[in-house]
């Protein structure tokens, strides 16, 4: 068989996802297997030995990254994929997981027609990606790419209040392997969208650019508590005013700048009464978009309005940044040769943007990175219901398949 019709096993694929999803299964369905707890251990553990069962060499650093290398004709750099199998507490049984296992899978089609690839390959399960029990998330990919040691990591405290170390201690998952010494010609991740654009379109094969920037302000406004009777409105100092006016506003930045996402979640105000002007206001508001500069210019526009609109009601206004992430762009030769792959397979395609963090935006600061998506029923994701059809797993897991074997092959 030529590498040209190489393909997923789709059945295998299949049961070997739902092998993984036994460990940490709950009973409404689902998985939970929270990052460093026993489930996440026996998860390691299936991943590992489904790699040596591979033949691949496997090696696992001080956070407890798991790599398996395919070996090449030539020593290196390796051509890396893969995601991660830590869940959220009620996690579905795609996210992360989807990505580990058709890498495996890939590697096993690889094998079975004997296709020596130049550039090794490499298959990896990056450690805690969802931070649902350790901050911060991405820490995996974060430790390989240099951002925190093995000191920085160890003494970080759960939300159950045990230490990560005691943790990696009691479970034997550190190594001592140093994954960056390998070198990395590339990374290409595929992983579920979580949202619901692929499917609203009827595209097996998202080709994903890159993945928005973030940024969480958060902002309280300290106004004058007082009779919603017997005040007239000129003499009010109304928080919850200004804050209403911010809720506007932050929805109208969504619609007058490409591309934005805008959200208040949270809002409180105090006393929280019905007859009283509210003397406090807090809130938060999430911008999103994959442009640096257009998110820059959301925040100074909120800025300018909020303190005008203070200033205005004769109000008290602050706000701190609670997180600010850059936009990543992934590498547009990968890019490309993804879109060329779901094409030359057949499979319907768009480009799209991430909404969801991934390891591959830490990747993409190590070497050329992009990522696959496929369809997520509903937009649906950190939840119990995530679902896929086999249709598009399988068109997600070839497209994987053929571009690490492009790129595999590369000169
Ligand atoms: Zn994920």
């Amino acid at each position: 068989m030529s590498p040209e019709q190489l393909s997923i096993d789709i059945k295998h694929l299949q049961a070997s996802l739902a092998e993984l999803a036994r460990i940490g299964s709950l009973p409404s369905g689902g998985v939970c297997r929270l990052a460093f707890s026993p489930e996440d251990k026996a998860g390691r553990e299936l991943v590992a030995s489904r790699m040596h069962a591979l033949g691949l060499s496997v090696h696992v650093d001080g956070i407890g990254n798991i790599m398996g290398v395919r070996e090449g004709r030539e020593a290196g750099p390796v051509v890396l994929t893969g995601s991660h199998i830590d869940t959220v507490a009620t996690g579905g049984v795609l996210d992360g997981s989807l990505g580990v296992v058709a890498a495996l899978e890939a590697v096993a089609a690889l094998n079975e027609a004997g296709v020596k690839t130049r550039l090794p390959v490499g298959v990896i399960s990056f450690a805690n990606e969802e931070g649902a029990r350790f901050m911060p998330d991405m820490m995996g990919s974060l430790f390989l790419r240099g951002d925190l040691t093995m000191e920085d990591l160890r003494p970080i405290a759960g939300i159950d209040g045990t230490m990560l170390g005691d943790d990696l201690d009691q479970y034997g998952m550190s190594g001592n392997a140093n994954l960056s010494s390998f070198g990395f010609h590339s990374f290409v991740e595929l992983h579920i969208e979580q949202g619901p654009i692929l499917e609203r379109e009827n595209k097996s094969i998202g080709v994903v650019e890159g993945v928005q920037g973030i940024k969480w302000i958060e902002f309280r406004i300290e106004g004058s508590t007082a009779h919603a009777g017997t005040t007239p409105i000129e003499l009010r100092r109304d928080a919850g005013y200004v804050a209403g006016a911010a809720v506007e506003f932050v929805r109208s930045l969504a619609t007058e700048i490409e591309n934005q996402r805008a959200t208040v979640g949270s809002l409180t105000l105090s006393p929280n009464l019905v007859n009283v002007v509210a003397e406090e206001a807090r809130f938060t508001v999430d911008l999103r978009n994959p442009d640096a500069k257009r998110l820059l210019h959301a925040e100074k526009k909120l800025l300018e309005f909020a303190e005008a609109k203070a200033a205005a009601e004769g109000v008290g206004m602050e706000h701190r940044s609670r997180a600010d992430v850059a936009p990543v762009e992934f590498d547009p030769q990968i890019i490309a040769l993804i879109e060329a792959k779901a094409e030359s397979l057949g499979y319907a395609s768009r480009r799209i943007i991430s909404g969801a963090g991934h390891d591959a935006q830490i990747m993409a600061d190590v070497c050329p990175t992009a990522m696959i998506f496929v369809p997520s029923r509903g937009g649906i994701s950190h939840n119990i219901q995530e679902y896929t059809a086999a249709r598009d797993i399988e068109a997600g897991a070839n497209v994987l398949l053929h571009t690490l074997l492009a790129l595999a092959q590369s000169e």
